[in-house]
């Protein structure tokens, strides 16, 4: 071998070495998301914000866990989902919201930004955790997004856990719907007016490896049509994951988002316009969406560990914890 080629291997394999103990490890990192909405201090009690902020805690320290003891991203996201869909308190698995006919329709959707991989299903009706089916048309199926039925079949046949309809059933949710259709009723109006109450769930995580992944599950909006698709379960819209960009899951009102592209939009921000995650969602949801007529919010991450949690409503349920640190939790804008 010529003598200058060799010098050439040993500097490649030095610069190497070199970038990679500069660096270090990536200090991991998980957001969660509960929704955005009209959340206001003055209508919350104390029990209420206790509650919220105890599952929240429990679904955060969840999926640090999972990153701590050296797992995925994507287990993370999807462990941290599990606990708040089995929560009556959001708006996704147990506390999802009832459509126009009484009826709950749930959607979820899953990426792993390190093989922009995904994973969806909408409108499943009897599966007891969705983001797990969502996980599973990712790994265990060539597509990316399944519906009604055909979700509902599928996660049958590979053994996820299924539940009678009344499962989904929380007073609640059920009065809500019947506020809702009152109210319909009284502006004699022939349209089923959805409307946008907070509570879906989402994750977004940052491993060990520098790997980024989202995921987000909803019952969708109050009085939804029946067959209605949110925002939720289009890959882009309310969720995506891509490690040379970010990894984002959003909550509001699906309509906006989808129109709008939103998770998408703040990484195609990212890419071409070579802004930061915090300018490209702050672009995106403080400017661009609500001058477009759509409110919510979104979580986001990068592979350098910069996260978001920006909404343009009252309040939104968040929080965070970083490699080392205690979880953070927020309710209200300030
Ligand atoms: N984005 C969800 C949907 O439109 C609802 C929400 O996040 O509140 O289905």
């Amino acid at each position: 071998m010529p003598f200058r080629t060799l010098i050439a291997i040993f500097a490649m394999i030095f610069l190497a070495f070199n970038s990679c103990s500069r660096r270090g490890p990536v200090p991991f990192a998980i957001v969660i998301h509960g929704g955005a909405g009209t959340i206001l201090r003055e209508k919350m009690t104390s029990e209420m914000e206790t509650a919220y902020k105890v599952k929240m805690e429990e679904a955060i320290l969840a999926g640090y866990r999972i990153l701590d003891s050296g797992g995925t991203a994507i287990e993370a996201v999807k462990t941290s989902i599990i606990i708040l869909e089995n929560s009556p308190l959001f708006n996704a698995g147990k506390g999802a919201v009832f459509n126009h006919e009484g009826k709950n329709e749930l959607d979820a959707a899953i990426m792993d930004g390190s093989n922009r991989k995904a994973g969806a299903v909408a409108g499943v009706t009897v599966v007891k955790n969705p983001i797990l089916a969502a996980y599973s048309v990712m790994t265990q199926t060539p597509h990316v997004l399944l519906s009604g039925k055909g979700a509902d079949e599928f996660a049958k046949s590979i053994g996820l856990e299924i539940v009678d309809p009344s499962y989904f059933y929380t007073e609640a949710r059920y009065k809500s719907l019947m506020e809702e259709l009152s109210r319909e009723a009284k502006k004699n109006s022939l349209d089923k007016n959805p409307n946008n109450s907070s509570g879906t769930v989402g994750a977004v995580a940052l491993d060990r490896y520098g790997n980024i992944a989202a995921g987000t599950s909803t019952g969708g909006m109050n009085n939804k049509r029946y067959g209605r698709i949110g925002d939720t379960p289009v890959i882009g819209a309310g969720t995506y994951a891509d490690n040379n960009t970010c990894a984002i899951s959003a909550t509001g009102h699906g309509e906006f988002f989808i129109r709008k592209v939103v998770a998408y939009d703040i990484a195609a921000k990212m890419k071409y316009l070579k802004i930061s995650l915090q300018e490209a969602a702050t672009q995106v949801i403080m400017d661009e969406l609500p001058s477009f007529g759509g409110n919510g919010g979104v979580i986001g991450i990068d592979t350098q560990g910069n996260m978001i949690m920006e909404f343009n409503t009252a309040g939104m349920y968040r929080g965070y914890m970083k490699q080392g640190e205690h979880p953070r939790i927020f309710i209200f804008r300030d």
